[in-house]
């Protein structure tokens, strides 16, 4: 029996079966490749959904979080720590003016979106409770995220359903402007869908929410869990979106952008950033997260960020997009099996002609870790310091895996 089956083995009598998990264990990894138990190597050209932005074991991280957990491990929210206050001023150099609020998963700082939005819109007398999104979304799972989340799966099962939450279709405008009401305290969008197939809005889309907001006095959220952090090729995705009545930092802005995945490189990580008038409702009591903010992973995350600076990796990243959808869009070989390949920097979707069977095996036996979503998207986003030889390299795997598909 190999190693990797004799763990399978132990798993199956151990684990929930709740993921979809291939029969592959992973053992090590090594910036973009990771090892099973029986050693096989993967070239990762998905990143632990997202999660691994910086690819595995990077060394920079390795001492950031060896150093701290030498240093203080935790102490929990009623005292103040350095590593919080480090990595907060980072979010405030690269988005807009907010204060940050800390916990471990995107769906832990949608939840603190929502309930501050709520805050927000029960006060001074108000009444406005409720959350539209969108259909295609994904926020998370818990109650009330799967009631926010516009994928009927998510929520199958666990009725009835949180109240207060509409989902309505983005391509259909005069919807979203009858689902906005006096009651409405909130509108939560991905710049760029993730889990919905890598869905970009069209031009000047976002804005439009943006005023519809503002018209209604309503606290827009952008959810940037998957596209946060320099994978898109901009810090965050929003700031792709040109808002042509600002002066200043001429991107739509949220009020409220929510962050997970790859803010923690791997580690547990969620945040919730917020325009200080905003951030200045939540008075203590009002909202918290024992072990958020931890120490280890506030240094792991401020490294994550210094190691994108320094290396210019937004822009690398964006460069490196580019260069994929011009060579996927290009390749003869597989130009009748793909519809369309759409994403920015180094969140890519490639939509396949047919769903294709059994494509996790598939992919991981062609020694590749990647992806599908909406059965039939198949999704890359490495490590955003991923060198362009390798990617090269990757690019020309997975338009090999695509011919066999
Ligand atoms: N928001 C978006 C856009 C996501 O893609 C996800 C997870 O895929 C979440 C929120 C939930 O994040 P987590 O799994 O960390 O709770």
């Amino acid at each position: 029996m190999s190693q990797s089956q004799a763990w399978l083995e132990r798993a199956d009598e151990s684990l929930m079966q709740n993921y979809g998990r291939s029969r592959v264990v992973m053992t090590r990894g090594e910036g973009c490749f990771v090892f099973d138990a029986d050693g096989k190597k993967y070239l990762d050209l998905f990143a632990g959904f997202g999660g691994a932005i910086l690819g595995h074991c990077h060394p920079d991280l390795v001492n950031a979080a060896a150093k701290q957990a030498q240093q203080l491990w935790h102490v929990g929210n009623a005292l103040h720590t350095i590593p919080q206050i480090e990595f907060a001023e980072k979010l405030q150099q690269h988005a807009f003016d907010g204060r940050a609020f800390f916990c471990h998963s995107g769906l832990e700082a949608n939840e603190a979106a929502v309930k501050l939005a709520r805050l927000n819109g029960l006060s001074n007398g108000g009444k406005r409770w409720k959350t539209v999104s969108l259909v295609k979304s994904f926020h998370g799972r818990s109650l009330a995220m799967i009631a926010a989340t516009g994928n009927p799966a998510v929520k199958d099962g666990f009725g009835p359903p949180v109240p207060g939450f509409v989902n309505v279709d983005p391509h259909d405008w005069a919807a979203i402007e009858n689902a906005i009401d006096d009651d409405t305290a909130c509108v939560i969008l991905e710049p760029i869908q993730g889990e919905g197939g890598i869905n970009l809005h069209p031009p000047g889309w976002v804005q439009r929410v943006r005023e519809l907001c503002d018209a209604h006095d309503i606290t827009l959220i952008f959810d940037e869990v998957w596209t946060g952090c320099g994978r898109t090729g901009k810090w965050f995705a929003h700031q792709y979106e040109i808002d042509n009545r600002k002066s200043a930092s001429n991107c739509v802005e949220p009020d409220i952008m929510t962050l997970g995945k790859a803010v923690g490189g791997g580690l547990p990580v969620g945040v919730m950033y917020a325009r200080p008038e905003l951030a200045a409702l939540l008075t203590p009591g009002k909202h918290g997260c024992t072990l958020g903010g931890n120490p280890i992973c506030m240094a792991v995350a401020k490294t994550i960020f210094e190691v994108i600076e320094r290396g210019d990796l937004v822009a690398h990243a964006a460069k490196l997009g580019a260069h994929a959808i011009e060579r996927f869009k290009c390749a003869k070989s597989i130009e009748h099996k793909i519809i369309d390949v759409r994403g920015r920097g180094l969140f890519l979707g490639i939509e396949l002609a047919h769903e294709p069977a059994d494509y996790a095996n598939r992919s991981l036996q062609a020694g590749l870790v990647t992806n599908v979503t909406s059965k039939k998207v198949l999704r890359l986003a490495p490590p955003i310091d991923i060198s362009a030889s390798l990617w090269d390299e990757g690019i020309d795997r997975v338009i090999g895996l695509i011919e066999t598909l």
